[in-house]
């Protein structure tokens, strides 16, 4: 798989500059799937052309990747088009190789990184499924011009047409930093497959490297989704907020949704009362490594953070930006050293299993649950009882039959627009019994806020303690 690039502005050579590669030199790279080489095959002051050349490991991948099955099975793990392709295995080695010619950074040359330059790629087989026409929709509004050579299945039978692969070439008068990205980009997008599990990260490095064209790009649907591999739920997320100026903030809408829930909640301050309640119970574990899980905004973080029983503590939540909100609530990059040691923040969901949760004294789930799905409990009992598989787990969530004690909550209403359901206190401890038998755990529950005789308190907590 070979990537060039060729500038032809006089000193065309001051390409090495701004890739942070000396054109005099053969410099080899390990990278996690093979390696990857980068040279110089002409460099004078007319033209200069650097090839980026990768040398993928394809058997060593398949031994690292174990999953049988899948399309074609373990063969076609080890016989693929992979080694081959420009791939987002390109994609990866030029983020890793020219990191800084992609962030723009050249301190010895700053002016000709910000200077569009005669640039022309050349890919030698980009594998691009949706054909030619697609391939010039993604490039042409960006301004290139695009060279296409289609090759053929088999150069033996001609008639058996072409195949899916092009050698393609990419002119444009561009930076170079552009140039890197757009490759960054949408060379995963053509070939519609990655290497690698897309995650909510995908969204933010999406978002991050399209900044300032892909919003305006009339293809940015197509891009969006076959980058984040047609998972609709990442897709409609990142497609949400390009077109920020023309949709609601999601995020303004998040925090309209907590100013609701915090007001049907008013005049018992019940959130104070409920993180008095579930850090009593985590104190009385004797716990001193404790799991935040859904920490939200980091409000209980906060309270664990104040108290020098917990010696680690880590907030858990499936959303990038409450955690970015937590970060700066609990101030934690002001921090002094020996408070930042006890802290950390993770992003990550609690319906797939996660390793780093292992390990931890107790963890504490304070409404979350509610957020979830019903079909995915299961997979979240698993997750919290089997692999994090804490001594101790403090839950909380609404008790739903209290309800109709809130005036301003209409009949049948949660008391959060994102609440997936709410569970009476029978509900509740069916869930919760299942899940301590199914699990080894005992299970006892309290009432938090004012424990009304007939539909007992706002908030139900279930405290679980392994059974040894
Ligand atoms: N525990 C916090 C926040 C509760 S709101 C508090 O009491 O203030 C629910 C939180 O759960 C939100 O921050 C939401 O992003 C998070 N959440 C929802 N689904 C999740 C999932 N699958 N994995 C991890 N966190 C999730």
């Amino acid at each position: 798989m070979l990537l060039t690039i060729t500038n032809t502005q006089a000193p065309a050579s001051d390409l090495g500059y701004l890739l942070h590669k000396n054109p005099a030199r053969v410099q080899s790279f390990e990278l996690s799937f093979g390696k990857a080489h980068v040279f110089y095959p002409e460099a004078n002051d007319e033209r200069c052309t650097v090839a980026l050349l990768l040398d993928i490991d394809a058997v060593g991948l398949a031994r690292n990747h174990q999953k049988p099955g899948g399309e074609g099975g373990m063969l076609a793990q080890y016989v693929n088009d992979r080694p081959y392709v420009a791939s987002s295995f390109m994609s990866v080695a030029i983020a890793q190789i020219f990191r800084s010619a992609m962030a723009g950074r050249s301190p010895s040359h700053e002016q000709l990184a910000d200077t569009a330059l005669p640039l022309t790629a050349r890919l030698s087989a980009l594998p691009c499924r949706g054909g030619e026409m697609f391939l010039r929709h993604l490039f042409e509004p960006l301004g290139y011009i695009v060279n296409v050579a289609p090759h053929p299945l088999d150069e033996q039978f001609p008639d058996w047409g072409s195949s899916r692969y092009y050698t393609v070439e990419l002119a444009a008068n561009c930076r170079l930093r552009d140039l890197l990205t757009h490759l960054y980009v949408l060379m995963p997008v053509l070939d519609d497959e990655k290497h690698y599990y897309v995650s909510q990260d995908e969204v933010e490095k999406l978002l991050g490297k399209g900044e300032g064209w892909l919003a305006a790009h009339p293809e940015r649907e197509a891009i969006t989704q076959r980058y984040l591999r047609h998972k609709p739920y990442l897709t409609q997320a990142a497609l949400a907020r390009l077109s920020e100026d023309d949709a609601p903030d999601p995020d303004l809408e998040d925090e309209l949704h907590d100013k609701e829930e915090e007001q049907a909640e008013e005049g018992i301050s019940l959130n104070q009362q409920r993180l008095g309640s579930v850090l009593a119970a985590l104190k009385g574990s004797g716990a001193h490594r404790v799991l935040d899980l859904g920490c939200g905004e980091g409000r209980l973080l906060h309270l664990l953070l104040d108290d020098k029983s917990f010696s680690e503590i880590v907030g858990v939540d499936v959303s990038y930006h409450v955690l970015e909100k937590a970060k700066q609530r609990l101030r934690l990059d002001h921090l002094p050293a020996r408070q930042q040691e006890r802290i950390k923040l993770l992003q990550g969901s609690l319906t797939y299993r996660d390793d780093r949760l292992k390990g931890y004294d107790a963890a504490a789930i304070v409404e979350v649950i509610e957020h979830l799905d019903p079909p995915r409990l299961t997979a979240f009992a698993r997750v919290v009882f089997e692999f994090a598989h804490p001594a101790t787990v403090v839950m909380t969530t609404p008790n739903a039959e209290y309800n109709v004690k809130w005036e301003s909550l209409p009949a049948g209403r949660f008391r959060h627009r994102d609440h997936r359901f709410e569970w009476t206190r029978t509900e509740f401890q069916t869930w919760a019994q299942d899940a301590a038998a199914r699990f080894g755990y005992a299970v006892r529950y309290l009432p938090i806020g004012p424990d009304d005789e007939a539909v007992g308190a706002p908030t139900q907590m279930a405290v679980f303690t392994l059974l040894s």
